[in-house]
Parts: structure tokens; sequence; C-alpha cells
């Protein structure tokens, strides 16, 4: 079969072809239909993230398709089922799969991280982490539903502030897109805080009440804007995609008794912060990467309603898969650009 491997330690990625991969027992092998192209990827290409990355791995974690076989021991799904997988083959019996935190299984590995992802014909994935979806959604619009749409949602099932304001910066970025989507169904303001002044129209028709368009290479950057725009009482909630390179200016943007909810970290920069700036504001963090089958129930409702859009920039074949690299390097991509593995 066709996939795109990547190599940790030269840092290639390579159209190569492999053997379909064996079944053991309890996995199911999926015929995989899109793999949407996440950060996370990027960030692995770049050497930014490491830890508990494959050494030769196929990267995409963000995969729908059909079921194509079964090991013997699968009781909860069948050939024929149309599914995405969740972000981690976990284990089914551990604390943490127990109480739907398969994310975070003690024995887990990421998939498309530390085992093989989605960026192939076939993808083996445990039973446990097998998402099988509405008939009304379609495989198009699946891929996004664990990562970075579920992802959003299992953040907003822990925060429990106001909601008058939020900023939601990297605003044109799978997170951000989706982030101001999901914000525009609960506050009252919703800020998009963006670098790309052409996105104005696209943001506010994805629900953005106001767009601040900043320059990175501004020391002030948005912070004079964010405060003038609620007064100087800042945000109750500031959704945070970017990480350390506007972690600073990000919290200072939050209000009393506020909230930063972190979910990406772009740069990876070791970062001079100021404790008090964040004690004397009682911030609240809420970091989250993952996402539970209950949060991706939720997303999925959120897309059958309506009140979620998948944002697709483009489709292309694996081959394009570079172009898409640099692509998303440039930040040239609103939403997510997928590629569709029956191309070709
Ligand atoms: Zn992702
Ligand atoms: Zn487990």
């Amino acid at each position: 079969m066709k996939a795109a491997l990547f190599h940790k330690e030269s840092g290639d990625l390579i159209i190569s072809n492999k053997n379909i991969p064996n079944l053991s027992d309890k996995d199911v092998l999926v015929k995989v239909h899109y793999c949407s192209f996440c950060g996370h990827d990027l960030a692995v290409i770049q050497g930014m993230l490491k830890r508990g990355v494959g050494n030769e791995v196929i990267l995409g974690h963000e995969l729908s398709g059909i079921v194509d076989s079964v090991g013997p021991q699968v009781s909860t799904c069948s050939p024929g089922d149309r599914v995405v997988s969740l972000l981690t083959n976990s284990c089914g019996i551990c604390d943490r799969c127990i109480n739907d935190q398969s994310h975070r299984c003690r024995v887990g590995e990421g998939i498309g991280h530390t085992c093989d992802g989605g960026f192939a014909e076939y993808v083996v994935v445990s039973e446990n982490s097998v998402f099988k979806i509405h008939d009304d959604l379609t495989l198009k619009d699946a891929c996004m539903l664990v990562c970075p749409i579920g992802v959003i949602e299992e953040a907003f099932s822990r925060y429990k502030g106001q909601f008058n304001t939020v900023v939601v910066s990297g605003a044109t970025g799978g997170l951000g897109i989706h982030g101001i989507q999901k914000a525009s169904s609960l506050f009252d303001r919703v800020i998009a805080l963006t670098t790309d002044a052409s996105a104005d129209k696209f943001l506010s028709q994805n629900g953005a009440t106001d767009v601040v368009v900043y320059d990175a290479s501004d020391t002030f950057k948005f912070k004079e804007i964010i405060m003038a725009l609620t007064e100087d009482e800042g945000v109750d909630l500031f959704i945070d995609p970017v990480g350390s390179g506007l972690f600073n200016e990000s919290v200072a943007c939050v209000s009393q008794y506020g909230c930063l909810m972190l979910l990406g970290d772009i740069q990876g920069i070791p970062l001079d912060i100021h404790l008090g700036d964040m004690l004397f504001k009682d911030l609240e963090i809420i970091c989250s990467t993952g996402s539970n089958r209950e949060s991706v129930k939720l997303a999925e409702r959120m897309i059958l309603n309506g009140d979620m859009k998948p944002v697709i920039f483009d489709v292309v074949a694996l081959e394009n898969i570079l172009d898409v690299c640099t692509k998303m390097q440039e930040s040239s991509v609103i939403g997510r650009i997928l590629i569709d593995m029956t191309l070709g």
C-alpha cells in the first residue's frame, strides 16, 4: 500500500510502498478515505516534537474510513462500518480507558505519532480506539471530528467561567477557526486574532464579532487592542492554539478570574514567565491536546445540528503531501487540508 513514511533521524517524509499491516486479535483494519494534515504533523516533521515519535512511522491522526476486516476477538464493529479513530491506540482496561480517558491510556500509543497513522491506504487501530460515525456525517467532514473539533469540545467541557468575551488566537488554523465557531455558540463577543488581513470576512462568517489583525514582528502585538476593546477589563476566556510565541501577551489579555485555554504550541520556545501575572488575576489554565469519546459525540452532534461546519481548505492526493507541509509552514491554510487516500 501507499504511505507517507516519516524517518525520524533524517527528518524526511517519503511516499513509500508498505505491506498492508497485519491484524492482531483485538485490532481493526481500516481502509482510510481521508486524513487531514494537522499542525501536530508539521511539528513532528520540523523536529520540534520528538518525544514518543516512532523511528519510521506513518504520520496522520485525523483519519476517517471504512472498516475492512476485524480481529477474531473484536465485537463492537464489523467490516463496512464507517469510522474515525480516536487519537491513541489504547488498552480498554486501564483506569483511564475505563473512565473515558483512553487518549491518556497508561499503555497507549499515539496514532500517527508512535505507531502508524492515516497517511496510508490502510491503518490498523485497536478496537477501543474506533468510533463509529453517524450515517448522516460524510467521511470528509468526519476526519476532523476527533482533532481539531473534539479537542475543542474536550477543553470546553472543563470550562466553568463567564460567557461574555472570548479571544481566539491563531484564528485561521484548524483549532482556531473551529474554536471560533464553538465560541460563537456560547459567547456574546468573539474576538478573532490573526496576522492574515485577508481573512477578515471569512472569520466573521464563521462567527467572529471582531477581527483583530496584528503584525507578528511588532513588539506590542495585540494586548493594547484587546484591552481597549474590553474597556481594560480583559476577556473571560483566551483560546490559545499558538502557545509559547504569544504566551505572556495572551495571559495579559485575560481578565481577573479569567481562563487561558491552551491547545497547542507552534514554536516551542522556552519562556520567561512572571508567575505574579497569573497568581494575582486568579488565572485558570485549561490544557487540552486530546479528545475523549464523550467529546467526540458532542462534536458529532454539533456538526449534525449545523452548529459547527468543518472548514476544508483543499483536498489533495498523498503525492502532494510535501506541498501541504509548505503551505502549513507559511500559515496560508484556513482550516484543514485533507489528504484523499482514495485518489491517485
Ligand atoms: Zn490533530
Ligand atoms: Zn488503557
